[in-house]
């Protein structure tokens, strides 16, 4: 028997309860109702997938550069021009990775030394302190406040001198919220006083129900941000693996060595695929969102009367349940939902201590099941 033990770093993470719950949900009996789907329930648009046949029958199959193919890059930094108005250099200031979560673990393998702090906001995505910590990071995490607001007003208490970075993710996954324009330029004049770099992980961008600013609209703040994004939740393409990040070249330069020590590029095919996604038709995206829509509006309303709160989200396909009117000790506690009303959801613990009172749920199903799930929980 081996007695050397594994790293220690990696006894400060688990496999992301997400995962643990969809797994879960897929083995439980079929009238369970799976809420727990972190991924669209749409099918890849066809021409995305010709695209990729395309290239496959035309063998286009090798290692592609490792910044990736230039179309591609330069057709993400048209889309960012596009929607925000902000120009990024195709050449040196985009990056192709294999999805944005593997991007986000280029960046902190490239910005943390031991010890460095990264400040996230609650509700976060379950991966982020994960991430920091198996890359020797010290997650440094602020409660979320009232209706599961992210607390930008505690954020410059928490910079301390090992402050490396702020990451936010806008919309949130798990809760819905997208950042007013004024708290996102508090974000922006505390990175650029305190020195650090400001991530923003916009993966759900083109899921939102109103305004969406993006933090590339402060050019100020050029130098210190890293925008995360990727091709898995816009255009329904999660298991094509394809992300970018769009940051100054220098910050490029240095995220791209991790990149090119650790997957060379992202997948040839994929990155076909996700040219013809970015530079074809964009009214799917629309459509997909206004599909998002209408089951958040019907979810909203039909939870009226419920023995539930829900914070109503902006964008995203999540929204938060509070379980409050059952025994505390089942409050945020996906399997009391599960075994009472046969709906499978991610208990809220993992997205941070102070919405540990909730569950999340995932309305990428068809309305009909929708409802089902609406009447389960009403009745
Ligand atoms: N960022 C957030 C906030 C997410 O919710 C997810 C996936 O659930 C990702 C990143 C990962 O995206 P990708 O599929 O591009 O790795």
């Amino acid at each position: 028997m081996i007695k050397k033990p594994f790293a220690s770093r990696l006894s400060a993470v688990s496999e992301p309860e997400s995962m643990a719950m969809a797994k879960m949900a897929m083995s439980a009996s079929s009238d369970v109702i799976n809420m727990t789907w972190g991924q669209p329930d749409f099918d890849t648009p066809a021409h995305v997938k010709e695209a990729a046949i395309r290239s496959i029958m035309d063998r286009k199959i090798g290692y592609t550069v490792s910044s990736g193919i230039p179309e591609l890059r330069e057709a993400v930094c048209a889309l960012y021009e596009n929607l925000y108005g902000t120009p990024y250099s195709p050449s040196d200031e985009v990056l192709i990775v294999p999805g944005a979560k593997q991007g986000l673990m280029y960046i902190m393998q490239a910005l943390l030394d031991p010890g460095d702090e990264v400040v996230v906001l609650e509700p976060c995505w379950l991966s982020y302190k994960d991430i920091i910590q198996l890359n020797g990071g010290v997650p440094v995490s602020l409660s979320a406040g009232e209706n599961l607001k992210p607390s930008v007003e505690l954020v410059e208490a928490a910079i301390s001198s090992k402050t490396k970075a702020i990451l936010i993710n806008n919309p949130i996954n798990p809760s819905g919220y997208i950042y007013s324009y004024e708290e996102l330029a508090q974000l922006a004049e505390l990175a650029e006083r305190h020195d650090c770099y400001l991530i923003s992980d916009e993966i759900y961008d083109r899921i939102a129900f109103t305004q969406f600013v993006s933090l590339a609209e402060f050019s100020d703040i050029r130098e210190r941000l890293i925008i995360v994004n990727g091709f898995s939740k816009s255009y329904a393409m999660t298991g094509w693996r394809v992300g970018y990040l769009l940051a100054s070249a220098e910050v490029i330069s240095r995220v791209s060595l991790v990149h090119q020590h650790s997957a060379t590029c992202a997948s040839a095919p994929s990155q076909f695929a996700a040219l013809a996604a970015a530079t074809g038709p964009q009214d799917i995206v629309k459509e997909m969102t206004r599909a998002y829509q209408s089951r958040r509006d019907l979810l909203v309303e039909g939870m009226k009367g419920a023995p539930f709160d829900l914070v109503a989200p902006a964008g995203t396909f999540y929204a938060m349940l509070r379980i409050s009117k059952i025994p505390e000790e089942f409050c945020g506690n996906s399997e009391y939902l599960l075994k009472e009303y046969g709906i499978a959801s991610v208990n809220g613990a993992p997205y941070g201590d102070s919405v540990s009172e909730y569950v999340r749920l995932s309305f990428c199903c068809e309305e009909d099941v929708l409802n089902k799930a609406i009447k389960k929980l009403t009745s």
